[in-house]
């Protein structure tokens, strides 16, 4: 083991010391000692034993462990440290900007164990409540994990989906349209994705020269018909490349293994016809069209054959926004601004949840404040119930229009609600006086997620069953690609809301998705 090496071992017990809050002088040795054995003219492990305790700057402590490196080539001290250390923590190491004093502040204050979950209370606007975090240092944090998290290559299905209409035109521009089609991952709408995959009609000698730009994206993987790019933001482009038909190659690769192996053994011999869509391939089988999102399992391909696909949710079964926080809370638009938005996109009623008084770091509203809130909510919707353009029909393809002529519509509603915590012991965040006050109300479980199943299944349950919950709000508490929920029995749950009426949530910020 080099100096450099033994130098990176005292650097790193230093931060974890500091991370874990060590006394200062302790922690300070370590690192004076890792500065110092980096610089060294002489490589420590050719350095006579008994000299090593000579040497300026390697006093007792210092002596032992770089002999216990040279011996062992590890530091016991150091593993106890990284095995008390939650792995997220560590590798908040990695992120410019905070150095070990502030994630010390990160872990044990505000109790945030991984990046995801440090990313997202920077959303929340969390981290300025606490010393030390202002808002450019909350900022500058968020950049940073950005940066880091596209780095190593997942991303959200959100976040593709913004990028996706420009590679795909770069990619018709390069090979034109009717040679380029998406495929994989991306298009069965998978919650995370590592690659976006297209189908290039074209052979790899005539792709790999058009990727030759001054600024080429990086060749990682090359092999007959596929091959594998990383782009700039860390995203990885598959390209199945060649010859063969290209609409038998896109369906092929859009359904996961299991629903394309079943498909071939039930329609083994499928005609693909070269340049139709993939709905052909369907037509050919006398099955009805399954949408790639549902292509994962074999079982979906004899609920097709049955005529028993699902009907999926549409945007256009949409007809209000339920889950919201506005400015009352940590919303960024105010009720007025959020209700006009609604009927201008012709939902028919906003339902407004803002945090409950335990979420601190959200403005949680207390009881006068939600007096307040609701003199205000009362207010506009007596305007709306004046106004005509806030009178809403279902036209006949079942949309909902603001009408002017109001004849039959009924006016644009504001309902008053809360996002009521979980609390630890599964009851809700206000008395009975305040929580009757709402027209329904979500409960979510938003601290204390370290908890083992029996535990969260029975704070759960008891939320469930309080009269006053409507709504079970992001059930596992996950953050995709970030933080995982917690346990829950799925069916318990959703049999404890049925016996109840407790209506389960499916919520659409891109990191929960649950359930
Ligand atoms: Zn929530």
């Amino acid at each position: 083991m080099d100096n450099g090496a033994i130098a990176d071992n005292f650097d790193l017990l230093a931060k974890l010391m500091d991370i874990n809050g060590e006394n200062y002088f302790k922690t300070k040795t370590c690192a004076i000692a890792a500065f110092n054995i980096e610089k060294l003219p002489m490589q420590l492990k050719d350095t006579p034993r008994e000299k090593l305790f000579t040497i300026k700057g390697i006093g007792d402590s210092v002596g032992k462990k770089v002999i216990e490196l040279l011996d062992t080539g590890k530091l016991e001290v150091l593993s106890e440290y990284i095995s008390n250390t939650p792995p997220g923590v560590i590798e908040m190491l990695n992120i410019k900007g905070i150095g070990p004093k502030k994630i010390n502040t990160i872990w044990k204050q505000m109790e945030i164990e991984s990046l995801g979950e440090l990313l997202y209370a920077c959303n929340e606007n969390r981290l300025t409540l606490f010393k030390g975090f202002g808002e450019k240092t909350q900022k500058n944090v968020r950049e940073a994990i950005e940066f880091y998290f596209s780095n190593q290559g997942h991303f959200l299905y959100a976040q593709l989906d913004e990028i996706y209409p420009q590679i795909e035109n770069y990619l018709k521009k390069l090979f034109s349209a009717d040679k380029v089609k998406i495929t994989g991952a991306y298009r069965r709408q998978e919650l995370t994705i590592e690659e976006l995959e297209f189908v290039i009609a074209a052979t790899n000698e005539n792709i790999k020269p058009k990727f030759e730009t001054a600024q080429p994206p990086e060749l990682v993987e090359e092999n007959e018909d596929n091959l594998l790019y990383k782009l700039k933001n860390g995203l990885k482009l598959r390209l199945f490349t060649g010859k063969q038909n290209i609409t038998e190659r896109q369906f092929l690769t859009t359904g996961s293994k299991e629903f394309t192996d079943e498909f071939q053994k039930a329609f083994p011999s499928i005609k693909y016809t070269v340049g139709e869509s993939d709905e052909s391939v369907f037509a050919a089988a006398k099955i009805p069209y399954i949408l790639p999102c549902l292509r994962e399992t074999a079982a979906i391909i004899e609920k097709a054959k049955t005529n028993k696909l699902p009907k999926l949710i549409q945007t256009e079964d949409v007809c209000s926004i339920i889950h919201s926080h506005s400015n009352w809370s940590d919303g960024s638009n105010t009720l007025e601004e959020m209700a006009n938005e609604c009927i201008k996109r012709g939902l028919e009623y906003l339902v407004i949840s803002d945090h409950s008084q335990t979420a601190f770091y959200a403005k949680g509203l207390k009881e006068d404040r939600i007096r307040e809130q609701h003199n205000q909510i009362d207010a506009l919707n007596k305007q709306f119930a004046l106004q005509p353009s806030s009178r809403l029909e279902r036209n006949s393809g079942g949309q909902a229009q603001p009408s002017p002529k109001s004849s039959g519509g009924h006016a644009f509603k504001i309902f008053k609600s809360i996002e009521s915590d979980i609390l630890y012991d599964g009851s809700l965040d206000y008395p009975e006086a305040v929580l009757k006050t709402f027209d329904l109300v979500i409960a979510s479980v938003h601290s204390n997620l370290k908890m083992n199943e029996e535990k969260a299944m029975t704070r759960l349950i008891k939320a469930i069953e309080n009269p006053y919950t409507t709504i079970l709000g992001h059930m596992t508490g996950r953050l995709l690609l970030s933080r995982n929920g917690y346990p829950v029995d799925h069916k318990k749950i959703i049999e404890a809301c049925a016996a109840n009426h407790v209506v389960i949530e499916l919520n659409a910020h891109p990191r929960r998705l649950d359930i």
